[in-house]
Protein backbone atom coordinates (compact mmCIF):
# COMPACT_ATOMS: atom_id res chain seq x y z
CA UNK A 1 0.00 0.00 0.00
CA UNK A 2 2.70 2.38 1.18
CA UNK A 3 4.35 1.42 -1.75
CA UNK A 4 1.95 2.44 -4.52
CA UNK A 5 1.38 5.59 -2.77
CA UNK A 6 5.06 5.95 -3.39
CA UNK A 7 4.42 5.25 -7.21
CA UNK A 8 0.95 7.54 -7.55
CA UNK A 9 3.31 10.80 -6.08
CA UNK A 10 6.17 9.41 -8.29
CA UNK A 11 4.82 9.99 -11.17
CA UNK A 12 3.19 13.48 -10.46
CA UNK A 13 6.61 14.66 -8.97
CA UNK A 14 7.58 17.95 -9.24
CA UNK A 15 11.14 19.07 -8.90
CA UNK A 16 11.22 20.27 -5.15
CA UNK A 17 9.82 16.42 -4.39
CA UNK A 18 12.59 14.67 -6.38
CA UNK A 19 15.41 17.16 -4.65
CA UNK A 20 14.05 15.93 -1.29
CA UNK A 21 13.40 12.27 -2.37
CA UNK A 22 17.36 12.53 -3.61
CA UNK A 23 18.32 14.15 -0.10
CA UNK A 24 16.81 11.84 1.63
CA UNK A 25 18.61 8.88 0.23
CA UNK A 26 21.53 10.79 0.63
CA UNK A 27 20.86 11.02 4.22
CA UNK A 28 19.64 7.32 5.24
CA UNK A 29 21.55 5.73 2.83
CA UNK A 30 23.73 3.55 5.50
CA UNK A 31 20.89 3.97 8.07
CA UNK A 32 18.29 2.44 6.36
CA UNK A 33 19.48 0.70 3.46
CA UNK A 34 15.41 -0.21 2.17
CA UNK A 35 13.83 3.14 2.71
CA UNK A 36 17.37 4.05 1.12
CA UNK A 37 16.65 1.18 -2.24
CA UNK A 38 12.73 2.33 -2.09
CA UNK A 39 13.23 6.07 -2.52
CA UNK A 40 16.20 5.34 -5.69
CA UNK A 41 13.47 3.83 -7.22
CA UNK A 42 11.04 6.64 -6.29
CA UNK A 43 12.93 8.87 -7.92
CA UNK A 44 13.42 7.25 -11.20
CA UNK A 45 10.01 7.16 -11.83
CA UNK A 46 10.24 10.41 -12.29
CA UNK A 47 13.04 10.70 -14.18
CA UNK A 48 12.15 12.60 -17.07
CA UNK A 49 11.67 15.30 -14.67
CA UNK A 50 15.25 15.76 -13.58
CA UNK A 51 17.39 18.21 -13.68
CA UNK A 52 21.05 17.82 -14.87
CA UNK A 53 22.19 18.47 -11.01
CA UNK A 54 19.61 16.02 -9.95
CA UNK A 55 20.55 13.26 -12.54
CA UNK A 56 24.39 13.43 -11.65
CA UNK A 57 23.61 12.74 -7.58
CA UNK A 58 21.45 9.61 -8.87
CA UNK A 59 24.19 8.41 -10.92
CA UNK A 60 26.41 9.09 -7.62
CA UNK A 61 23.42 7.16 -5.65
CA UNK A 62 23.18 4.51 -8.18
CA UNK A 63 26.94 3.88 -7.70
CA UNK A 64 26.96 3.92 -4.12
CA UNK A 65 24.20 1.24 -4.09
CA UNK A 66 26.41 -1.02 -6.13
CA UNK A 67 29.42 -0.68 -3.91
CA UNK A 68 27.20 -1.67 -0.96
CA UNK A 69 25.87 -4.58 -2.12
CA UNK A 70 29.07 -6.00 -3.70
CA UNK A 71 29.54 -4.97 -7.20
CA UNK A 72 32.81 -3.03 -7.08
CA UNK A 73 34.28 -2.84 -10.37
CA UNK A 74 30.92 -1.84 -11.97
CA UNK A 75 30.41 0.56 -8.73
CA UNK A 76 34.19 2.07 -9.70
CA UNK A 77 33.65 2.65 -13.21
CA UNK A 78 30.13 4.49 -12.39
CA UNK A 79 32.11 6.66 -9.58
CA UNK A 80 34.45 7.38 -12.49
CA UNK A 81 31.61 8.74 -14.83
CA UNK A 82 30.39 10.83 -11.47
CA UNK A 83 33.83 12.38 -11.48
CA UNK A 84 34.15 12.82 -14.89
CA UNK A 85 30.73 14.26 -15.82
CA UNK A 86 29.46 16.18 -12.53
CA UNK A 87 29.48 20.41 -12.15
CA UNK A 88 29.23 20.39 -8.55
CA UNK A 89 32.76 20.03 -7.05
CA UNK A 90 31.61 18.27 -3.93
CA UNK A 91 29.96 15.70 -5.64
CA UNK A 92 32.98 14.56 -7.41
CA UNK A 93 34.70 14.80 -4.35
CA UNK A 94 32.80 12.63 -2.65
CA UNK A 95 32.44 10.22 -5.16
CA UNK A 96 36.29 10.65 -5.09
CA UNK A 97 36.25 9.03 -1.85
CA UNK A 98 33.47 6.54 -2.28
CA UNK A 99 35.73 4.90 -5.55
CA UNK A 100 38.74 4.66 -3.46
CA UNK A 101 36.84 2.87 -0.81
CA UNK A 102 35.75 0.69 -3.14
CA UNK A 103 38.64 0.33 -4.78
CA UNK A 104 40.47 -0.87 -1.58
CA UNK A 105 37.76 -3.18 -1.14
CA UNK A 106 38.24 -4.65 -4.75
CA UNK A 107 41.96 -5.01 -3.58
CA UNK A 108 42.63 -2.38 -5.99
CA UNK A 109 45.82 -0.52 -3.90
CA UNK A 110 47.98 1.64 -6.02
CA UNK A 111 45.18 2.98 -7.50
CA UNK A 112 43.46 3.27 -4.39
CA UNK A 113 46.64 5.06 -3.12
CA UNK A 114 47.27 7.31 -6.07
CA UNK A 115 43.57 8.85 -5.89
CA UNK A 116 43.77 9.32 -2.26
CA UNK A 117 47.02 11.26 -2.77
CA UNK A 118 45.43 12.99 -5.23
CA UNK A 119 42.10 13.56 -2.68
CA UNK A 120 44.06 14.79 -0.06
CA UNK A 121 45.96 17.55 -1.82
CA UNK A 122 42.88 18.88 -2.82
CA UNK A 123 41.64 19.26 0.61
CA UNK A 124 42.45 23.17 1.73
CA UNK A 125 39.91 24.03 -1.63
CA UNK A 126 37.01 21.46 0.01
CA UNK A 127 34.85 23.31 2.67
CA UNK A 128 32.00 20.98 2.31
CA UNK A 129 32.27 19.32 5.66
CA UNK A 130 30.28 15.92 4.09
CA UNK A 131 33.19 15.99 1.54
CA UNK A 132 36.01 16.53 3.76
CA UNK A 133 34.67 13.92 6.65
CA UNK A 134 34.33 11.59 3.55
CA UNK A 135 38.12 12.02 2.22
CA UNK A 136 39.64 11.84 6.10
CA UNK A 137 37.47 9.24 6.77
CA UNK A 138 38.88 6.81 3.63
CA UNK A 139 42.20 8.19 4.41
CA UNK A 140 42.42 7.42 7.80
CA UNK A 141 41.10 3.66 6.69
CA UNK A 142 43.53 3.35 3.69
CA UNK A 143 46.08 3.81 6.27
CA UNK A 144 45.19 1.41 8.42
CA UNK A 145 45.15 -1.30 6.16
CA UNK A 146 48.62 -0.39 5.00
CA UNK A 147 49.59 -1.04 9.34
CA UNK A 148 50.28 3.24 9.12
CA UNK A 149 48.34 3.44 12.48
CA UNK A 150 50.03 6.32 13.58
CA UNK A 151 48.81 8.44 10.26
CA UNK A 152 45.51 6.66 10.34
CA UNK A 153 44.96 8.18 13.89
CA UNK A 154 46.11 11.52 12.97
CA UNK A 155 43.55 11.68 9.96
CA UNK A 156 40.55 10.40 12.37
CA UNK A 157 41.56 12.35 15.15
CA UNK A 158 41.05 15.55 12.40
CA UNK A 159 37.82 13.91 11.34
CA UNK A 160 37.15 14.36 15.01
CA UNK A 161 38.20 17.49 15.21
CA UNK A 162 36.11 18.91 12.45
CA UNK A 163 32.65 16.65 12.81
CA UNK A 164 31.12 16.74 16.31
CA UNK A 165 28.18 15.51 17.44
CA UNK A 166 27.44 14.20 13.66
CA UNK A 167 27.45 11.03 11.68
CA UNK A 168 31.46 12.35 10.91
CA UNK A 169 32.06 12.17 14.88
CA UNK A 170 30.75 8.21 14.26
CA UNK A 171 32.74 7.54 11.36
CA UNK A 172 35.69 8.67 13.49
CA UNK A 173 35.10 7.00 16.70
CA UNK A 174 34.80 3.95 15.02
CA UNK A 175 38.06 4.25 13.10
CA UNK A 176 39.59 5.24 16.79
CA UNK A 177 38.78 2.10 18.33
CA UNK A 178 39.97 -0.36 14.95
CA UNK A 179 43.19 1.53 15.46
CA UNK A 180 43.32 0.67 18.52
CA UNK A 181 42.68 -2.71 18.84
CA UNK A 182 45.36 -2.68 15.93
CA UNK A 183 47.57 -1.42 18.42
CA UNK A 184 46.44 -3.82 21.05
CA UNK A 185 45.53 -0.73 23.18
CA UNK A 186 41.61 -1.41 22.84
CA UNK A 187 39.71 -2.02 26.22
CA UNK A 188 36.52 -3.42 25.46
CA UNK A 189 34.70 -1.71 28.64
CA UNK A 190 36.89 1.46 28.01
CA UNK A 191 35.32 4.67 27.28
CA UNK A 192 36.50 4.89 23.64
CA UNK A 193 34.21 2.12 23.17
CA UNK A 194 31.40 3.63 25.15
CA UNK A 195 31.67 7.13 23.18
CA UNK A 196 31.78 5.30 19.95
CA UNK A 197 28.66 3.49 20.79
CA UNK A 198 26.96 5.96 21.86
CA UNK A 199 27.31 8.93 19.41
CA UNK A 200 26.74 6.23 16.60
CA UNK A 201 23.68 5.51 17.62
CA UNK A 202 22.55 8.50 18.17
CA UNK A 203 23.19 9.60 14.67
CA UNK A 204 21.07 6.15 13.60
CA UNK A 205 24.38 4.18 11.99
CA UNK A 206 24.02 0.74 12.91
CA UNK A 207 26.97 -0.31 10.57
CA UNK A 208 29.61 2.00 12.36
CA UNK A 209 28.10 1.11 15.61
CA UNK A 210 27.90 -2.87 14.67
CA UNK A 211 31.58 -2.40 13.68
CA UNK A 212 32.61 -0.69 16.58
CA UNK A 213 30.90 -4.47 18.22
CA UNK A 214 33.20 -6.22 15.77
CA UNK A 215 36.59 -4.90 17.36
CA UNK A 216 35.44 -5.27 20.93
CA UNK A 217 34.54 -9.03 19.74
CA UNK A 218 37.91 -9.54 18.20
CA UNK A 219 39.63 -8.24 21.77
CA UNK A 220 37.29 -10.25 23.36
CA UNK A 221 38.23 -13.54 22.10
CA UNK A 222 41.78 -12.72 21.73
CA UNK A 223 41.30 -12.38 25.68
CA UNK A 224 39.46 -15.84 25.74
CA UNK A 225 36.50 -13.94 26.99
CA UNK A 226 34.41 -16.21 24.38
CA UNK A 227 30.85 -16.42 26.17
CA UNK A 228 31.09 -12.11 26.48
CA UNK A 229 32.08 -11.92 22.97
CA UNK A 230 29.04 -14.55 21.67
CA UNK A 231 26.31 -12.43 23.86
CA UNK A 232 27.55 -9.17 22.70
CA UNK A 233 26.86 -10.12 18.93
CA UNK A 234 24.08 -12.55 19.08
CA UNK A 235 22.08 -9.99 20.52
CA UNK A 236 22.96 -7.56 17.90
CA UNK A 237 22.64 -10.39 15.24
CA UNK A 238 18.75 -8.88 13.48
CA UNK A 239 20.00 -5.73 13.72
CA UNK A 240 23.42 -6.06 11.79
CA UNK A 241 21.66 -8.97 9.38
CA UNK A 242 19.16 -5.92 8.53
CA UNK A 243 21.79 -3.53 7.25
CA UNK A 244 22.49 -6.16 4.76
CA UNK A 245 26.44 -5.05 4.14
CA UNK A 246 28.17 -8.14 3.20
CA UNK A 247 31.35 -6.65 5.09
CA UNK A 248 29.95 -6.42 8.33
CA UNK A 249 27.33 -9.11 8.32
CA UNK A 250 30.36 -12.16 7.03
CA UNK A 251 32.51 -10.73 9.70
CA UNK A 252 30.15 -10.89 12.17
CA UNK A 253 29.16 -14.82 11.19
CA UNK A 254 33.05 -15.95 11.45
CA UNK A 255 33.56 -13.87 15.18
CA UNK A 256 30.47 -15.73 16.44
CA UNK A 257 31.62 -18.91 14.49
CA UNK A 258 34.96 -18.57 16.09
CA UNK A 259 33.90 -17.27 19.77
CA UNK A 260 31.80 -20.82 19.65
CA UNK A 261 34.26 -22.71 18.74
CA UNK A 262 36.39 -21.76 21.28
CA UNK A 263 33.73 -22.38 24.15
CA UNK A 264 33.18 -25.85 22.61
CA UNK A 265 30.30 -25.52 20.88
CA UNK A 266 30.94 -26.90 17.61
CA UNK A 267 27.53 -27.00 15.97
CA UNK A 268 26.87 -23.20 16.43
CA UNK A 269 30.19 -22.70 14.89
CA UNK A 270 29.24 -24.93 11.93
CA UNK A 271 26.36 -22.88 10.94
CA UNK A 272 27.84 -19.69 11.50
CA UNK A 273 30.82 -20.62 9.68
CA UNK A 274 28.55 -22.22 7.07
CA UNK A 275 26.36 -18.78 6.27
CA UNK A 276 30.08 -17.02 5.70
CA UNK A 277 31.06 -19.50 2.94
CA UNK A 278 27.19 -19.62 1.47
CA UNK A 279 27.41 -15.69 1.39
CA UNK A 280 30.76 -15.33 -0.44
CA UNK A 281 31.19 -13.75 -3.55
CA UNK A 282 32.97 -15.83 -6.78
CA UNK A 283 36.90 -15.57 -6.98
CA UNK A 284 36.57 -12.80 -3.88
CA UNK A 285 38.35 -13.93 -1.05
CA UNK A 286 38.32 -12.13 2.23
CA UNK A 287 39.68 -12.43 6.18
CA UNK A 288 36.42 -13.63 6.87
CA UNK A 289 36.30 -16.31 4.26
CA UNK A 290 40.01 -17.77 4.92
CA UNK A 291 38.86 -17.94 8.79
CA UNK A 292 35.53 -19.80 7.93
CA UNK A 293 37.67 -22.46 6.10
CA UNK A 294 39.99 -22.87 8.56
CA UNK A 295 37.49 -23.24 11.61
CA UNK A 296 35.36 -25.74 9.14
CA UNK A 297 38.45 -27.78 8.62
CA UNK A 298 39.23 -27.78 12.66
CA UNK A 299 35.71 -28.69 13.46
CA UNK A 300 35.93 -31.85 10.57
CA UNK A 301 38.70 -32.41 12.12
CA UNK A 302 37.72 -32.75 15.57
CA UNK A 303 34.80 -34.74 14.71
CA UNK A 304 37.13 -37.05 13.25
CA UNK A 305 35.92 -36.51 9.63
CA UNK A 306 39.03 -36.57 8.00
CA UNK A 307 37.78 -36.43 4.57
CA UNK A 308 36.05 -33.30 5.02
CA UNK A 309 38.71 -32.11 6.73
CA UNK A 310 41.07 -32.55 4.09
CA UNK A 311 39.02 -30.65 1.90
CA UNK A 312 38.29 -27.59 3.52
CA UNK A 313 42.01 -27.81 4.45
CA UNK A 314 42.75 -27.33 0.46
CA UNK A 315 40.23 -24.58 0.36
CA UNK A 316 41.59 -22.59 3.78
CA UNK A 317 45.29 -23.18 2.22
CA UNK A 318 44.42 -21.79 -1.34
CA UNK A 319 42.09 -18.87 -0.07
CA UNK A 320 44.75 -18.23 2.67
CA UNK A 321 47.74 -17.83 -0.05
CA UNK A 322 45.61 -15.47 -1.56
CA UNK A 323 45.18 -13.23 1.20
CA UNK A 324 48.97 -13.36 1.39
CA UNK A 325 50.08 -12.05 -1.81
CA UNK A 326 47.18 -9.37 -1.29
CA UNK A 327 49.29 -8.21 2.03
CA UNK A 328 51.78 -7.87 -0.10
CA UNK A 329 50.01 -5.93 -2.38
CA UNK A 330 49.23 -3.45 0.01
CA UNK A 331 52.59 -2.87 0.99
CA UNK A 332 54.06 -2.51 -2.52
CA UNK A 333 51.50 -0.45 -3.19
CA UNK A 334 51.87 2.30 -0.03
CA UNK A 335 55.29 2.09 -0.84
CA UNK A 336 54.80 3.25 -4.14
CA UNK A 337 52.85 6.25 -3.01
CA UNK A 338 54.77 6.85 0.16
CA UNK A 339 56.61 9.56 -0.91
CA UNK A 340 53.73 11.75 -1.36
CA UNK A 341 52.36 10.77 1.51
CA UNK A 342 55.04 11.87 3.43
CA UNK A 343 54.86 15.44 1.93
CA UNK A 344 50.98 15.81 2.37
CA UNK A 345 51.53 15.12 6.03
CA UNK A 346 53.95 18.23 6.54
CA UNK A 347 50.64 19.85 4.52
CA UNK A 348 48.11 18.53 7.15
CA UNK A 349 49.60 21.05 9.67
CA UNK A 350 49.35 24.04 7.59
CA UNK A 351 45.58 23.00 6.72
CA UNK A 352 44.49 22.50 10.10
CA UNK A 353 45.77 26.12 10.94
CA UNK A 354 43.69 27.49 7.75
CA UNK A 355 41.10 25.53 8.64
CA UNK A 356 41.07 27.10 12.38
CA UNK A 357 41.01 30.45 11.24
CA UNK A 358 38.16 29.73 8.52
CA UNK A 359 35.75 28.52 11.50
CA UNK A 360 36.60 31.28 13.45
CA UNK A 361 35.66 33.97 10.84
CA UNK A 362 32.31 32.13 10.59
CA UNK A 363 31.66 32.37 13.96
CA UNK A 364 32.03 36.15 14.28
CA UNK A 365 29.68 36.91 11.78
CA UNK A 366 29.57 38.57 8.23
CA UNK A 367 30.22 42.37 9.38
CA UNK A 368 32.99 41.49 11.73
CA UNK A 369 34.60 39.53 9.64
CA UNK A 370 36.59 41.89 7.55
CA UNK A 371 37.87 43.76 11.13
CA UNK A 372 38.64 40.46 13.09
CA UNK A 373 40.29 39.15 9.54
CA UNK A 374 42.90 41.50 9.91
CA UNK A 375 43.33 40.86 13.90
CA UNK A 376 43.64 37.07 12.97
CA UNK A 377 46.44 37.56 10.52
CA UNK A 378 48.48 39.69 13.00
CA UNK A 379 47.61 37.30 15.72
CA UNK A 380 48.79 34.16 13.26
CA UNK A 381 52.03 36.11 12.23
CA UNK A 382 52.48 36.72 15.61
CA UNK A 383 52.39 33.36 16.70
CA UNK A 384 53.83 32.21 13.93
CA UNK A 385 57.43 33.99 14.92
CA UNK A 386 57.06 33.11 18.13
CA UNK A 387 56.98 29.88 16.73
CA UNK A 388 59.73 30.03 14.38
CA UNK A 389 62.10 31.32 16.52
CA UNK A 390 61.36 28.68 19.64
CA UNK A 391 62.06 26.33 16.87
CA UNK A 392 65.09 28.02 15.44
CA UNK A 393 66.85 27.74 18.85
CA UNK A 394 65.50 24.51 19.83
CA UNK A 395 66.53 23.22 16.20
CA UNK A 396 70.14 24.32 17.11
CA UNK A 397 70.60 22.51 20.21
CA UNK A 398 68.87 19.30 18.86
CA UNK A 399 71.24 19.22 15.53
CA UNK A 400 74.49 18.82 17.13
CA UNK A 401 73.43 15.84 19.35
CA UNK A 402 71.21 14.62 16.83
CA UNK A 403 74.48 14.16 14.51
CA UNK A 404 76.26 12.28 17.15
CA UNK A 405 73.64 9.82 17.49
CA UNK A 406 72.47 9.28 13.95
CA UNK A 407 74.28 6.41 11.06
CA UNK A 408 75.41 8.83 8.39
CA UNK A 409 74.17 6.63 5.44
CA UNK A 410 70.80 5.80 6.45
CA UNK A 411 69.80 8.85 8.78
CA UNK A 412 68.67 5.98 11.61
CA UNK A 413 69.69 5.63 14.93
CA UNK A 414 73.37 4.20 15.41
CA UNK A 415 74.99 1.44 17.47
CA UNK A 416 75.57 3.09 19.87
CA UNK A 417 72.89 5.24 20.82
CA UNK A 418 70.34 2.37 19.53
CA UNK A 419 71.88 0.10 22.56
CA UNK A 420 71.70 3.25 24.79
CA UNK A 421 68.11 3.63 24.00
CA UNK A 422 67.32 0.09 24.12
CA UNK A 423 69.07 -0.40 27.27
CA UNK A 424 67.32 2.23 29.27
CA UNK A 425 63.70 0.75 27.52
CA UNK A 426 64.26 -1.95 28.98
CA UNK A 427 65.26 -0.99 32.37
CA UNK A 428 62.28 1.24 32.83
CA UNK A 429 60.07 -2.23 31.35
CA UNK A 430 61.65 -3.88 33.69
CA UNK A 431 60.12 -2.00 36.53
CA UNK A 432 56.70 -1.45 35.09
CA UNK A 433 56.49 -5.03 34.22
CA UNK A 434 56.39 -4.60 30.33
CA UNK A 435 56.99 -7.41 27.89
CA UNK A 436 59.59 -6.84 25.26
CA UNK A 437 60.81 -8.39 22.19
CA UNK A 438 64.39 -7.83 20.42
CA UNK A 439 64.17 -8.05 16.22
CA UNK A 440 67.14 -8.56 14.46
CA UNK A 441 67.57 -8.57 10.73
CA UNK A 442 70.69 -9.31 8.68
CA UNK A 443 70.35 -8.60 4.87
CA UNK A 444 70.28 -11.70 2.54
CA UNK A 445 73.25 -12.09 0.35
CA UNK A 446 74.53 -8.26 0.26
CA UNK A 447 78.09 -8.96 -0.88
CA UNK A 448 76.43 -9.61 -4.47
CA UNK A 449 75.09 -6.77 -4.82
CA UNK A 450 77.90 -4.83 -4.16
CA UNK A 451 79.94 -7.29 -6.15
CA UNK A 452 77.50 -6.96 -9.16
CA UNK A 453 76.38 -3.12 -8.81
CA UNK A 454 78.95 -1.16 -7.42
CA UNK A 455 79.07 -0.20 -3.63
CA UNK A 456 76.80 2.83 -4.46
CA UNK A 457 73.97 0.78 -5.79
CA UNK A 458 74.76 -1.64 -2.34
CA UNK A 459 74.78 2.29 0.11
CA UNK A 460 71.50 2.92 -1.77
CA UNK A 461 69.55 -0.59 -0.88
CA UNK A 462 70.77 0.28 2.71
CA UNK A 463 68.80 3.76 2.82
CA UNK A 464 65.85 2.37 0.95
CA UNK A 465 65.44 -0.84 3.38
CA UNK A 466 65.94 1.77 6.68
CA UNK A 467 63.21 4.47 4.66
CA UNK A 468 61.06 1.66 4.26
CA UNK A 469 61.07 -0.03 7.49
CA UNK A 470 61.09 3.05 9.40
CA UNK A 471 57.39 3.73 7.91
CA UNK A 472 56.03 0.73 10.07
CA UNK A 473 57.62 2.39 12.81
CA UNK A 474 55.11 3.57 16.09
CA UNK A 475 55.59 5.32 19.63
CA UNK A 476 57.71 2.37 21.85
CA UNK A 477 59.64 1.45 18.63
CA UNK A 478 63.16 1.93 18.47
CA UNK A 479 65.31 1.33 15.08
CA UNK A 480 69.07 1.22 14.66
CA UNK A 481 71.21 0.23 12.36
CA UNK A 482 73.81 -1.89 14.21
CA UNK A 483 76.39 -3.10 11.75
CA UNK A 484 77.38 -2.81 8.41
CA UNK A 485 73.98 -4.42 6.64
CA UNK A 486 72.66 -5.26 9.96
CA UNK A 487 69.28 -3.92 12.00
CA UNK A 488 67.96 -4.21 14.92
CA UNK A 489 64.14 -2.66 16.63
CA UNK A 490 63.01 -3.07 20.40
CA UNK A 491 59.61 -3.25 20.25
CA UNK A 492 58.39 -2.38 24.04
CA UNK A 493 54.86 -3.71 25.34
CA UNK A 494 55.37 -6.64 22.61
CA UNK A 495 55.30 -10.55 23.28
CA UNK A 496 57.37 -12.92 21.27
CA UNK A 497 53.89 -13.90 18.33
CA UNK A 498 53.30 -9.88 17.84
CA UNK A 499 57.35 -9.56 17.10
CA UNK A 500 57.35 -12.07 14.85
CA UNK A 501 54.01 -10.96 13.28
CA UNK A 502 55.51 -7.36 13.00
CA UNK A 503 58.82 -8.65 11.58
CA UNK A 504 57.24 -10.89 8.85
CA UNK A 505 55.27 -7.13 7.56
CA UNK A 506 58.74 -6.03 7.53
CA UNK A 507 60.03 -8.92 5.47
CA UNK A 508 57.05 -9.01 3.21
CA UNK A 509 57.47 -4.96 2.73
CA UNK A 510 61.09 -5.46 1.64
CA UNK A 511 60.37 -8.17 -0.59
CA UNK A 512 57.80 -5.82 -2.34
CA UNK A 513 60.45 -2.74 -2.52
CA UNK A 514 62.47 -5.05 -5.16
CA UNK A 515 59.88 -3.93 -7.84
CA UNK A 516 60.51 -0.02 -6.79
CA UNK A 517 63.74 -0.64 -6.35
CA UNK A 518 65.10 0.15 -9.73
CA UNK A 519 68.08 -1.83 -9.59
CA UNK A 520 68.12 -4.79 -12.40
CA UNK A 521 68.14 -8.13 -10.81
CA UNK A 522 68.79 -6.91 -7.24
CA UNK A 523 67.25 -9.26 -4.97
CA UNK A 524 66.75 -7.23 -1.48
CA UNK A 525 65.92 -9.95 1.33
CA UNK A 526 66.33 -10.14 5.01
CA UNK A 527 66.80 -12.73 7.40
CA UNK A 528 65.23 -11.88 10.90
CA UNK A 529 65.47 -13.23 14.20
CA UNK A 530 62.98 -12.38 17.17
CA UNK A 531 63.31 -12.94 20.63
CA UNK A 532 61.29 -11.23 23.69
CA UNK A 533 61.61 -10.90 27.43
CA UNK A 534 59.55 -13.17 28.71
CA UNK A 535 61.77 -15.80 27.21
CA UNK A 536 65.28 -14.34 27.74
CA UNK A 537 65.25 -11.83 30.61
CA UNK A 538 65.92 -8.20 30.21
CA UNK A 539 69.78 -8.00 29.92
CA UNK A 540 70.29 -6.69 26.56
CA UNK A 541 73.41 -8.68 25.93
CA UNK A 542 71.39 -11.62 26.92
CA UNK A 543 68.22 -10.58 24.30
CA UNK A 544 70.71 -9.64 21.41
CA UNK A 545 72.54 -13.40 21.77
CA UNK A 546 68.77 -15.26 21.85
CA UNK A 547 68.53 -12.94 18.58
CA UNK A 548 71.32 -13.55 16.94
CA UNK A 549 71.15 -17.46 17.54
CA UNK A 550 67.39 -17.28 15.97
CA UNK A 551 68.72 -15.48 13.13
CA UNK A 552 71.33 -17.49 12.22
CA UNK A 553 68.78 -20.39 12.31
CA UNK A 554 67.01 -18.13 9.72
CA UNK A 555 70.35 -17.88 7.34
CA UNK A 556 70.47 -21.52 7.44
CA UNK A 557 67.56 -22.53 6.45
CA UNK A 558 67.49 -20.52 3.67
CA UNK A 559 66.99 -17.05 4.38
CA UNK A 560 64.53 -14.72 3.72
CA UNK A 561 62.37 -16.00 6.61
CA UNK A 562 61.62 -14.72 10.54
CA UNK A 563 62.96 -17.43 13.09
CA UNK A 564 61.58 -16.81 16.57
CA UNK A 565 63.58 -18.29 19.73
CA UNK A 566 62.97 -20.87 22.13
CA UNK A 567 64.62 -21.24 25.66
CA UNK A 568 66.97 -23.44 23.70
CA UNK A 569 68.45 -21.97 20.40
CA UNK A 570 68.56 -25.38 18.97
CA UNK A 571 65.25 -25.88 18.95
CA UNK A 572 64.38 -22.20 17.22
CA UNK A 573 61.35 -22.45 15.30
CA UNK A 574 59.79 -21.09 12.02
CA UNK A 575 57.36 -18.00 12.89
P1 LIG B 1 74.28 -13.40 4.17
O1 LIG B 1 73.02 -13.69 3.46
O2 LIG B 1 74.91 -14.62 4.75
O3 LIG B 1 74.12 -12.35 5.21
O4 LIG B 1 75.26 -12.86 3.07
P2 LIG B 1 75.92 -11.44 2.96
O5 LIG B 1 76.59 -11.35 1.65
O6 LIG B 1 74.86 -10.41 3.22
O7 LIG B 1 76.91 -11.41 4.21
P3 LIG B 1 78.41 -10.96 4.37
O8 LIG B 1 78.57 -10.73 5.84
O9 LIG B 1 79.33 -11.97 3.73
O10 LIG B 1 78.58 -9.61 3.61
C1 LIG B 1 78.15 -8.38 4.10
C2 LIG B 1 78.58 -7.34 3.12
O11 LIG B 1 77.99 -6.05 3.43
C3 LIG B 1 80.04 -7.13 3.09
C4 LIG B 1 80.26 -5.64 3.10
O12 LIG B 1 81.08 -5.24 2.03
C5 LIG B 1 78.87 -5.09 2.89
N1 LIG B 1 78.69 -3.81 3.57
C6 LIG B 1 78.84 -3.55 4.90
N2 LIG B 1 78.58 -2.25 5.15
C7 LIG B 1 78.30 -1.65 3.96
C8 LIG B 1 77.96 -0.30 3.56
O13 LIG B 1 77.87 0.62 4.35
N3 LIG B 1 77.74 -0.08 2.25
C9 LIG B 1 77.82 -1.11 1.32
N4 LIG B 1 77.56 -0.81 0.05
N5 LIG B 1 78.12 -2.35 1.67
C10 LIG B 1 78.38 -2.64 2.97
MG1 LIG C 1 75.96 -9.47 8.15
MG1 LIG D 1 73.99 -10.34 5.10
Amino acid sequence: MLFLIGMHSALTANSDQLTQWLADADRVKSSDYTRFAALLNQVEIGSAALSPKQRQLLAFLRAWQRNYTGEFDQAIVEFKNVIDRADDEVLRTRAGAAMINAMAIARRYSEAYSYLDLLIERLPQISDTKARDQILHVAALLNNEAGQYELALEYSARLLAQAVGGRGECMARQLLVQTQYELDQLEPAGGEVTQALAVCERNDEPIFANFVRVFVARRLIDRHQYKEAASMLSAKYDEIQATRYPRLTTEVDVLLAQAFFSSGDAAQAKAYALRVVDKRVASAVTDPLVSAYKLLYQIAQQAGDERTALSYHEKYAEADRKNIDDVSARSLAYQMVRHQSIANRLQIETLNKQNQVLQLEQQLGAKAAEASRLYIALLVAGLLMVFLWALLTKRRQLHFRRLSQRDGLTGIDNRPHFLDLARRALDESRRGGRECSLVLFDLDHFKSINDRHGHAAGDHVLKQVSAVCGTYLRTNQYFGRIGGEEFALLLVDCGLDRAARFAEQLRLALVAANAASGLDGVIISASFGVASTDQSGYELRQLMAKADAALYVAKRDGRNRVVITQTDPSQARLA
